[in-house]
């Protein structure tokens, strides 16, 4: 099986009825590239940036942040890189923030409300990932977003220090897209308003099932909750997608379901157009969506959103496609 998988390294993603997906990999560091090209990845569709911030005494500087996101923007050579804003909290910390410890991290102050707060700290950053922006394919992707009152704040804050650099004569992209992580299930209800506005979804389903299921993800007495095929996690997919196609935007997945060979005919048949998992998820889903037909795919799809538990979904698919 790994003999017929390194064959796709350098082929296209596409299912049997020649449908296409893009099929990106999540990263960490810079470091993470050789993983991204040695797995045949056509983008990065998460770079989670908290790995910059953590495991040191003070915040990374403008230019360090900027040396990171040109580095992996230019190693893509023009594959897309969608790059998160800060998303620390929950169970990342980080020593030199000095945080008061919080009853419930995941529920608490993390990520974009953090970001929002803290307005020097997110400064730098998108000014840094803006002049990166100059440099490749670079999308810019807020996490943890509630509302659309944090989006639009976050965008005006993006776009205020756009115009700072651009009169400063600092070139910055014009094709810079930005959107938002939907990972909360009041954004994924809303997704026909936000979709008017952001350019595009990536359903971040690791965080998507726990507020969903009320489950925490890494409490293992819970585990049995966590449940990525139950039809409520697949209808709030569907509604993202739906929303997003509505206006002519595309939806991704970073979470671990993107790379889950149950989930995977189920998402191609919701019609997810990007599918970001660890690299070496990359070829085995290509490898699986070479095999699957869309018309197939979607009569599952749409049968799995009609049924009570995981279970049964889990069963429809296996017998299905496995
Ligand atoms: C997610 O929540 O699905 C996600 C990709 O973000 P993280 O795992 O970093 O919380
Ligand atoms: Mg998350």
């Amino acid at each position: 099986q790994k003999k017929e998988w390194a064959k796709l390294k350098n082929e296209p993603s596409v299912s049997k009825d020649g449908s296409h997906v893009e099929l990106a990999a999540n990263i960490g560091t810079p470091d993470d590239l050789e993983g991204v090209h040695g797995n045949g990845a056509e983008g990065v569709g998460l770079y989670r940036t908290e790995f910059l911030y953590m495991g040191r005494e003070s915040l990374p500087s403008e230019e360090e942040q900027f040396k990171a996101y040109k580095k992996v923007v230019e190693s893509l050579n023009g594959g897309p890189v969608v790059i998160r804003t800060l998303d620390i909290g929950g169970d990342k910390e980080l020593s030199y923030l000095d945080l008061p410890d919080e009853m419930n991290p995941f529920l608490g102050f993390r990520a974009i409300r953090l970001c929002l707060e803290m307005d020097d700290m997110f400064r730098t950053q998108l000014r840094a990932l803006l002049r990166a922006s100059a440099f490749g394919n670079l999308k810019i992707m807020f996490p943890m977003i509630a509302t659309l009152e944090e989006f639009r704040q976050a965008k005006a804050i993006l776009e205020e220090e756009k115009q700072k650099l651009q009169s400063e004569g600092t070139e910055v992209s014009t094709e810079l897209e930005v959107g938002i992580m939907v990972e909360i299930p009041s954004t994924a209800v809303m997704a026909p308003q936000f979709a008017k506005e952001v350019d595009f979804f990536s359903i971040g389903t690791n965080d998507l099932i726990q507020y969903t299921m009320a489950a925490d993800r890494m409490n293992e007495r819970v585990s049995y909750l966590y449940q990525p095929y139950n039809p409520a996690i697949l209808n709030l997919v569907k509604m993202v997608i739906d929303a997003s196609h509505k206006e002519g935007k595309w939806t991704g997945m970073c979470g671990e379901m993107a790379g889950d060979e149950i989930a995977i005919p189920l998402l191609f048949g919701l019609g997810l157009d990007e599918f970001s998992m660890s690299a070496t998820s990359v070829l085995p889903a290509r490898s699986q969506l070479l095999k699957l037909d869309k018309k197939d795919a979607q009569a599952v799809a749409e049968k799995a959103l009609t049924l009570n538990t995981s279970d049964e979904v889990k069963t429809l698919v296996e017998n299905k496609f496995l």
